[in-house]
């Protein structure tokens, strides 16, 4: 889960189009967002907007907001007081200083965002912003646009396909939404209220998609939906194909050599998706699976419809099929009615699975949802204790298995230029940053490497045999 990513400059792009508009893009929350805000950029760029990584020469601020919990919707009102402030400015200088909230709280918040900050001019939900040019074109007329509606027309048809160049120069691992929103109703969630029910992208413009990208350079791409493995669509051969059908279809794409997908959800794990793990050797022995918590009432209160047991089951299954596979997770601490039982339930299930990394947080309440209506709410210090000891269970797992690495043979996707020069850093099939000295036009090439030791968030390799493979 990203906070706070602000989008790679296509350099070819800034260059070849000086006097073009710039636009600011700051991406809050998960994977999703972060792909959301590459299109973004393709919708404006054909508007000819070029994206930079300086706020303080963009001409259009874009916040991408998220709204899982209350501390990411505070951010984007606290953001938004600094850029009134820097508008104010840019109109003394007589410049253009436009600014947009899109993404979740856009989505649940509306016009309330325009109420509060009339400095915004243009608010517009994650199923519409394909639109952004217009409501961009209505805003400089002086009718600011508020867009939070569903989309009848399919935003990704509507999406400028962008140039070669500028998805090489993004890199070569690459986002691809594949689903979006989620019809399970976890208590705790606001999901389904801002990104709407579940939809999956048709086959065909996921295969569009995914050559394109291989076309342009991409060795590694990671499917996504907020439950992703809930993605269905007809197949060629008349079938309901689901995630695992297609990760085997996208196994076939030449030059496609990584495949991942995130997030899924436990109930959604079908035998096609877990055979494909067996098979396939370009789908990474990495799985982000979340429980959220072990204790079986905590998880009926959560309506995640499946338990502990289950979930460990699952676990076994998937690693019987492919042994080498790393888990991660998600966890809530001190949802309403969590006791210190149920906490040691959660500690229990960590301490059994053994996971390679997770992520985990306090609950928060989330106005609209059914969790906010429950009584007995956990006290904030219950909470942060639990969180401090829970997080120190989940680290020491992380650097236990970081430590397992070491000796190892592996192969690594080499992805971008080190800190220090003569060095690159690549990602491991279990998605740690690896730094080895190589030469950085070596950068998408996959070399063996020996891992031979570990930092606080990556590990150390060098250039290895193919031969010595562990
Ligand atoms: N669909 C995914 C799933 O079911 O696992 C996760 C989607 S959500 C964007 C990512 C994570 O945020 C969740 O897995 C959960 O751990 C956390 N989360 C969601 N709502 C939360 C809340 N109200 N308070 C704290 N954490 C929350
Ligand atoms: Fe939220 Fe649950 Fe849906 Fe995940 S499965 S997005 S946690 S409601």
């Amino acid at each position: 889960m990203n906070e706070h990513v602000s989008l790679p400059i296509p350099a070819e792009e800034a260059t070849q189009r000086p006097n073009s508009r710039k636009v600011f893009i700051k991406t809050y929350g998960c994977q999703m967002n972060v792909y959301d805000s590459v299109r973004m950029g393709d919708a404006l760029a054909s508007e000819g907007y070029v994206t930079t990584e300086e706020m303080a020469e963009a001409d259009l601020v874009l916040l991408n907001t998220c709204h899982i919990r209350e501390k990411a919707a505070d951010k984007v009102y606290s953001a938004l007081g600094r850029l009134r402030e820097m508008k104010k400015t840019r109109a003394a200088e007589g410049r253009e200083f436009m600014i947009g909230v899109t993404g979740c709280v856009a989505q649940a918040e509306g016009e309330e965002i325009v109420r509060r900050e009339p400095a915004v001019d243009v608010v517009i939900g994650p199923q519409t912003y394909h639109r952004l040019p217009q409501a961009l074109k209505s805003a400089r007329t002086g009718r600011r646009v508020v867009d939070t509606e569903y989309a009848v027309e399919d935003k990704f048809e509507h999406l400028p396909k962008p140039e070669k160049a500028t998805t090489r120069a993004r890199g070569v691992t690459s986002f691809l939404t594949v689903q979006e929103g989620c019809d399970k109703f976890c208590t705790f969630c606001v999901v389904p209220y801002t990104r709407g029910s579940e939809v999956s992208r048709p086959l065909a413009q996921i295969l569009d998609e995914a050559h394109r990208l291989v076309d342009a350079g991409v060795r590694e791409i990671t499917l996504l939906g907020q439950n992703v493995n809930a993605w269905r669509s007809e197949g060629p051969d008349g079938r309901e194909w689901s995630l695992g059908d297609l990760l085997y279809r996208l196994a076939d794409v030449p030059g496609l050599a990584r495949l991942r997908y995130t997030t899924s959800h436990p109930r959604d794990m079908d035998d096609k998706l877990i055979e494909a793990h067996r098979d396939l050797r370009s789908l990474m022995p990495y799985l982000h699976l979340p429980v959220q918590a072990g204790s079986d009432r905590i998880l009926k209160a959560m309506n995640r419809r499946h338990t502990a047991a289950e979930y460990l089951r699952l676990i076994e299954r998937i690693r019987t099929a492919r042994p080498d596979i790393a888990m991660s997770g998600d966890f809530i601490v001190g949802f309403p009615g969590e006791t210190d039982a149920d906490f040691e339930d959660t500690l229990r299930l960590v301490e059994e699975v053994g996971y390679a990394s997770a992520y985990s947080f306090k609950y928060s309440t989330r106005p609209g949802t059914p969790g906010a209506e429950l009584g007995d709410q956990v006290p904030e210090d219950v909470k942060s204790e639990r969180l401090e000891r829970l997080q120190a269970l989940l680290l020491k797992q992380q650097a236990d298995f970081a430590k397992s690495c070491v000796g190892k043979v592996i192969d690594l996707l080499l992805e971008k230029p080190g800190r220090m020069p003569g060095q690159v850093i690549g990602r491991s099939p279990w998605l740690q940053s690896v730094n080895v000295d190589a030469k950085t036009s070596q950068i998408g090439d996959i070399i063996p490497v020996r891992i031979i030791g570990t930092g606080p968030n990556s590990l150390f390799a060098e250039p290895a045999e193919r031969l010595m493979r562990a």
